[in-house]
């Protein structure tokens, strides 16, 4: 009962016997299943004495900062030399929780550079680009960290685990199905859950970390968002809220603060698509989430250079932020059938 198959095993087995040093890389804006993933691997590699570096192309959310191992990550935005080097002399390059290695930013041509290193993908998001030699893509598992947790139990059963390990899987878990709520219908993704509970975890303690652990002013931003700042299309089914650079400064915005905002429009009865778009310095970003069957996926890389998976996606606009919210709403009519499907 597991989601990777032998061969491609046996391929990663033979990578970790032959080489000792690794990068393991993620994607910009890491959220909890890219950090958690990249932590546990670091652990795992670890574990069988590799030299591993764990490294994001941007900083993270303050929720994240507690992660065990969290203080090895180099980040690109501060770190831009070590990381050269690091992915320069890479035997192996381990890329996880994205798609498109646009996703990598700045990452990405440092990764090209080095033409001599192995490549794995490990991820959970659909149609992969082809660009890793050794692709472990597969859409069934919850998350990156439970199909990574898979990988690991299948080339060295249970010795290697330890609680730091089993801590970052359940994060990337917990977060990436909004505490088991979504994506995680399959049995295998609560006997994955039981087996890390075995090892100890407190998960109680990973949840608070992560949900309870937010700021007097994110949470003020977060209600002002909603009784000020969202719309509510009830024929098509869809609300949003939009945010102003000013709006965010003046509650003092931090990475991360906004993390959950675009789920909530789902909460109202009867709306199945939402989307929050945030001011950014260069660009506005744009996260949408849905509940049944459209597919935010195909909407963002059609309409916003995006993409994610088919109930939770992002992308951005190159504009202002009322010109993002009116094409936004101007496409909805050539939705309508989609949005309404009972009609
Ligand atoms: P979020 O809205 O939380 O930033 O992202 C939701 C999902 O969409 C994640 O699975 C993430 O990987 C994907 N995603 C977010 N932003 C982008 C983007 O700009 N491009 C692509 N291809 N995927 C994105
Ligand atoms: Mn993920």
């Amino acid at each position: 009962m597991f989601y990777i198959g032998k061969e491609i095993i046996a391929k990663v087995k033979s990578v970790l016997d032959q080489n000792s040093r690794f990068v393991i890389l993620t994607h910009t804006n890491p959220d909890g299943d890219a950090l958690g993933s990249i932590l546990a691997l670091y652990f795992f590699l670890k574990a069988l004495g590799k030299e591993a570096t764990p490294i994001t192309p941007t900083p993270y959310a303050g929720f994240l900062k507690w992660l065990p191992g969290h203080s090895r990550v180099l980040k690109y935005h501060y770190h831009k030399e070590k990381i050269q080097s690091a992915i320069e002399q890479a035997e192996v390059i381990c890329i996880l929780d994205l798609n498109d290695p646009g996703r990598l930013g700045e990452l990405w041509p440092l990764v090209e550079m080095n033409t001599g290193a192995s490549r794995i993908l490990i991820d959970h998001h659909p149609d992969p680009e082809h660009f890793c030699p050794i692709e472990i893509s597969d859409i069934r598992p919850s998350s990156t960290a439970e199909l990574l947790f898979d990988l690991m139990r299948q080339l060295y059963p249970e010795p290697l685990m330890n609680q730091d390990l089993a801590t970052c899987i359940y994060a990337g878990m917990m977060t990436d199905t909004g505490c088991f709520s979504f994506n995680s219908s399959r049995p295998q993704t609560f006997q994955t859950v039981a087996k890390l509970l075995e090892s100890g975890i407190d998960k109680d303690q990973i949840f608070n970390m992560i949900y309870n652990n937010f700021s007097e002013s994110r949470m003020k931003l977060m209600g002002y968002a909603l009784d000020q700042k969202m719309k509510v299309l009830a024929s098509y089914r869809t609300a949003y809220i939009s945010l102003t650079a000013k709006e965010m400064e003046r509650y003092n915005f931090k990475i991360g603060d906004s993390e959950g905002f675009v789920n909530m429009p789902l909460n109202i009865s009867g709306i199945h698509f939402a989307a929050l778009f945030l001011e950014k310095d260069k660009h506005i970003k744009i996260s949408f989430r849905s509940k049944g069957y459209f597919s935010v996926n195909e909407f963002s890389a059609r309409h916003f250079n995006g993409g994610g998976h088919l109930n939770a996606a992002g992308g951005e606009w190159h504009g202002t932020l009322d010109e993002a919210v009116s094409y936004f709403e101007s496409l909805l009519p050539g939705y309508n059938n989609e949005l309404n499907p009972d009609d």
